[in-house]
């Protein structure tokens, strides 16, 4: 725990309260009484920046001047919520800033929800990228995150007759105190026009990207403040603008206001983040964004190289690691070769030699509807050259492949990188195996169905290069930070070594046995649990009570996740309730949160069924003390932070073979909420570490679901057993949409068709058991905090530390510096 009672806390104390004041009155032009608790946020904001800079700058300097490799995250979401917060805990301020705001009669909570969540990222893989960038910096390795500064970050959602209802997120309308920019490093992007083929005296083909339209990257860069150890790493983000050249024709015809105004199309590119999770849309501007990206930032690392080596890229490929945040940033690998051939002149052999030396690739997922494929065509036409250039890996690729399996024409037309067909298309994730030297699943499961599925002939071809990092977060923002109680709970108990080692939180497995301290463990959830129904009620409306348990899910809305089965699970409990069957019932509060794509018609529906059965268990008198639902909406970092320590019961119940890790399940271990959940992603590894005896587990594995698929019948599951059966009638027969008739329709015909991909039904009879076992557990409080400490004390593998750490030793090959 930290010590600021000292003389040097008293220091630290005034020097905080000094740089408020003088941020609000010389930064922001406000004295003290004029000025809201968003001016107050923006003046800490800036005062705890200021505490970093001179960490930021040494840290530069430090990887300047070393010889170490540097490994750049390429990703197209980062989703890091709030700074301030993360940014006092790392520094260690937390207690001077609160005391510090005091003199001011600011309460620092209050300061710090001002700030508007970063929200660059849709999900589970945005999260990741920002729970690595956190990792790397606690692990001092020289890693910097790459990504897009979109204007308008994850859409708000709001719920108007239980409907999703998408807002526009303009985060940075009041501007952001964590960016800087940095115009010296502005770079320039190429797009549209045609490719021209020269040859010059001694003969050597030269290719140049003529008549494009060009786009200028300026950089934006936010620092990443490792755990009180002086290291903090920066987060580059790109924004999209116009070149200072006119389309002098349109100028000298007089249209000098039009040729200002056709500018604003070169800042579409970074407007606005696409909200699709786990699925692709093959818009134009997407791919512009993916390129734009991935241009602007290899530029930016060979401007560095140059700048350093000059124009010997011999040791490139040794000294510098891009590890792609799924296909999206594929185009790194072309792009790599262009810049290296077309700009800076060496032979392909050289290019393709550093460019499979640097590139990585972790692919998050086995849904066919997620794998990026590019048309050729609108391909072709935004990016010539790199067509070009991705057309002659496929070919240099399949010789290779022919000379290695002669005569497999099978083999070739399956591993090709170009689909063939009257409308061919670009594999992005096999441009991406075949450019890179490692590629990983985000859990074992998920890597051995890579390995065995999608990606056999890859694993046959290059064996070793498949390989499994699971997935981790960071116990610093997920515990730490969000869990206040139980980090001091920890700290008094088994110390604070955990916060930057969480296998040392092992040390608490023995208390489990310790009643007085399960006493504590239990007064600490209570307050959470009170803490989440404040912030429910304030949301929704919904009053839950905190002497009930709390089962929640909350994720994106997607069929794969199935919130339907949840949902289902809850009609069960109404239809009891409702038939006076309530033995063994443990009482309940439901909560269900999450956005839907826009587009994702299903998922929406899902919201609304959610929203609706929530509305009638909560104006059911007979349930009032037995069940509680609420559907939270606007689900993001900032509410994970209130919602994970409160939760009791964690719902992880995706059909098994789909989910390629979730990471949500990691947070609610850590923060001692017992799992129910299918044998998927890693799920499978919690379980493990837990103990069998610690998890609930229900449903079919990934091998029985594809058995299952052959024969599935889900109406004759439905006939024959009661308890689905009366489910099924009351969403039939209109209990939940009385004046909405047959709008549930497709959910009802989804669960009943023998093709459901999602075998919802298949799953329900073991998900009720499983419930009910959940229900016995709960009402023996001894025997529940027994496993719950047991969750925590067994959650140190979930740490993303441990997770970079495998990164840093088996793919990046760096160190600490
Ligand atoms: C952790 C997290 C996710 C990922 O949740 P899963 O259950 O793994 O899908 C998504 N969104 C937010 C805001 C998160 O914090």
């Amino acid at each position: 725990m930290s010590d600021h009672s000292n003389g040097n806390g008293v220091v630290i104390l005034d020097t905080l309260s000094r740089e408020f004041r003088r941020h609000l009155l010389f930064s922001l032009g406000k004295n003290e009484a004029e000025s809201d608790s968003d001016y107050c946020y923006r003046a800490a904001a800036l005062a705890a920046r200021d505490r970093i800079t001179e960490d930021w700058i040494s840290t530069r300097e430090r990887i300047d001047q070393s010889d170490t490799r540097r490994v750049h995250y390429l990703s197209l979401e980062f989703l890091l919520g709030r700074s301030l917060n993360n940014a006092l805990l790392n520094l260690d301020l937390e207690e001077p800033m609160r005391k510090a705001l005091h003199r001011f009669g600011v309460e620092l909570e209050e300061v710090i929800d001002q700030e508007p969540d970063a929200g660059l990222g849709n999900g589970g893989l945005g999260r990741l990228a920002a729970c690595f960038l956190d990792s790397c910096a606690n692990l001092k390795l020289p890693v910097s995150g790459y990504g897009i500064r979109y204007e308008y970050g994850m859409f708000n959602q709001t719920v108007d007759n239980g409907r999703q209802i998408e807002g526009p997120d303009h985060w940075l309308r009041n501007g952001n105190p964590w960016e800087i920019e940095r115009h010296e490093d502005i770079r320039k992007i190429h797009l549209y026009g045609r490719t021209e083929r020269t040859s010059d005296a001694d003969g050597k083909l030269h290719h140049e990207w003529v008549e494009s339209q060009c786009v200028l990257a300026v950089p934006y860069d936010m620092p990443i403040p490792g755990y009180r150890n002086g290291t903090v790493n920066t987060l580059r983000l790109w924004k999209a603008t116009a070149t200072d050249e006119f389309n002098l024709s349109e100028f000298n015809a007089g249209s000098y206001t039009e040729s200002v105004a056709e500018k604003n199309n070169a800042e579409q590119i970074s407007m606005v983040l696409y909200p699709n999770d786990a699925s692709e849309n093959g818009k134009e501007l997407r791919l512009k964004q993916q390129y734009f990206l991935v241009s602007a930032s290899l530029q930016d690392v060979i401007a560095d190289w140059v700048k350093r080596n000059g124009e010997d890229f011999t040791d490139f490929g040794k000294k510098n690691c891009f590890q792609l945040n799924d296909t999206h940033p594929a185009c790194a690998v072309p792009e790599l070769m262009r810049l290296l051939m077309d700009e800076h002149g060496l032979e392909w052999d050289d290019a393709w030699a550093i460019t499979t030396e640097c590139m990585a690739y972790t692919n998050h997922t086995l849904l066919p509807e997620a794998l990026e494929r590019w048309s050729v065509g609108l391909f072709g036409n935004l990016l010539p050259r790199i067509l070009e250039i991705i057309y002659e890996i496929n070919e240099r690729f399949l010789a290779f492949v022919e000379a290695k399996y002669p005569g497999d024409k099978e083999l070739l037309n399956r591993v090709s990188i170009i689909e063939g067909g009257n409308n061919p298309h670009i594999r992005m994730a096999y441009l991406s195996i075949v450019g890179s030297f490692s590629v990983n699943g985000v859990a074992q499961l998920h890597t051995d169905l890579l390995k065995s599925g999608l990606f056999s002939d890859f694993d046959r071809i290059w064996p070793g290069k498949l390989n499994n990092k699971t997935n981790g977060v960071t116990q610093r923002r997920w515990l730490s930070h969000c869990n206040p109680g139980l980090r001091d709970l920890l700290t008094e108990t088994i110390g604070s070594s955990w916060e930057s080692d969480l296998e040392k939180i092992k040390d608490l497995a023995p208390y489990s046995e310790d009643a007085a301290f399960r006493k504590k463990w239990r007064a600490v959830k209570q307050a959470n649990k009170e803490r989440l129904t404040k912030y429910i009620a304030q949301n929704t409306g919904v009053q839950f009570d905190a002497s009930m348990m709390f089962d929640v899910q909350v994720k994106r809305i997607h069929e794969y996740k199935r919130q339907l089965l949840n949902i289902l699970h809850v009609i069960h409990l109404y239809d009891r309730i409702m038939r006076g069957d309530t033995e063994g019932m443990v009482p309940r509060c439901v909560l269900i949160g999450g956005k839907a794509a826009p587009g994702y018609h299903i998922a929406k529906l899902i919201i609304k069924l959610a929203n609706n059965v929530a509305a009638r268990v909560n104006a059911e008198p007979k349930a009032a003390d037995l069940l509680r639902m609420v559907f939270f909406p606007n689900y993001r970092v900032s509410a994970m932070e209130v919602i994970c320590p409160g939760t009791e019961l964690s719902e992880q119940i995706s059909t098994a073979g789909k989910e390629a890790s979730g990471t949500g399940n990691m947070k609610f271990m850590m923060n001692g909420a017992l799992t129910i959940g299918t044998l998927d992603g890693a799920n499978i590894e919690i379980r493990e570490k837990a103990g069998e005896e610690n998890f609930f587990l229900f449903g079919l594995d990934a091998k029985e679901v594809a058995e299952t698929r052959k024969h599935y019948d889900p109406n004759a599951i439905i006939n024959s057993d009661d308890d689905i059966r009366r489910i099924m009638e009351l969403l039939e027969g209109g209990r939940f949409n009385e004046n909405e008739p047959g709008i549930f329709g497709e959910l009802i015909g989804g669960l009943r068709n023998p093709g459901d991909q999602w075998l919802s039904i298949a799953d329900l009879r073991s998900f009720i058991d499983s419930q009910a076992q959940v229900a016995g557990i709960y009402m023996n409080p001894e025997q529940w905090d027994r496993m719950s400490i047991l969750n925590t004390a067994n959650s140190g593998w979930f740490s993303s530390d441990r997770t970079i750490q495998q990164y840093a030793d088996d793919i990046w090959n760096v160190g600490a510096i």
